[in-house]
């Protein structure tokens, strides 16, 4: 499970040690530390060919934006677009640890630890199984992963969301692994509806 408050704190704690110019520079993206904050310079993302410049960042605040691209936000946005991590599942966590390890910045733990040792009475046994049941269908949703990948970017980027719920506890499980597997089979009848027509019919012919 990850722990929603650590994962805020360490998003802060990122933001607090990689200024978006050192960033920009370490990845020779500027070449100069002396770019002031809000002067336009060329956006960094190479999906975007940017003839005359229209990305800014503003060091202070921690943010940047381009409005040719329309991307922004902080740091961790910057790096899962750069990384193109956008669109993976964890993509604000995984970008968050990235960061504090090319930086070498310690953070809080933000998974917590599936169950505590000790004296077990009735009331941990009643969270521990409840635990068991996230543990199952996080566990199948993790089977599941290769099958998303191979859907429709849209329709991945919206589980993926999902998924990113259910990592920060906004969402239960049980909940995530309903929607993906209704996903999922609609995804496969549509591409049946699509594909299979004309094999049903002969199919049908020559059962009868
Ligand atoms: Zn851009």
């Amino acid at each position: 499970m990850i722990n929603k408050e650590n994962f805020n704190k360490s998003c802060e704690i990122v933001g607090e040690e990689v200024k978006i110019s050192n960033y920009l520079l370490k990845n020779k993206h500027i070449y100069d530390d002396n770019v002031q904050d809000n002067k336009l310079i060329r956006c960094p993302f190479d999906d975007h060919n940017d003839g005359t410049p229209s990305f800014s960042f503003d060091d202070r605040k921690g943010v940047f934006n381009c409005f040719g691209c329309g991307r922004g936000g902080d740091v961790v946005n910057l790096h899962y677009h750069m990384k193109k991590i956008e669109d993976d599942r964890y993509s604000r966590i995984k970008a968050v640890k990235d960061l504090a390890k090319m930086y070498k910045v310690t953070l809080p733990d933000m998974f917590e630890r599936r169950f505590q040792r000790g004296r077990v009475n009735k009331f941990r046994k009643i969270d521990r199984d409840k635990d068991i049941g996230k543990e199952y269908y996080m566990e199948k949703i993790r089977t599941m992963e290769t099958t998303i990948r191979k859907l429709p970017y849209k329709t991945k980027t919206k589980l993926y969301r999902e998924i990113d719920n259910m990592l920060l506890e906004i969402k239960e499980p049980i909940e995530v692994f309903q929607t993906i597997k209704e996903v999922i089979a609609n995804e496969g009848r549509n591409k049946l509806l699509h594909t299979s027509d004309e094999k049903e019919t002969t199919e049908n012919i020559s059962s009868e």
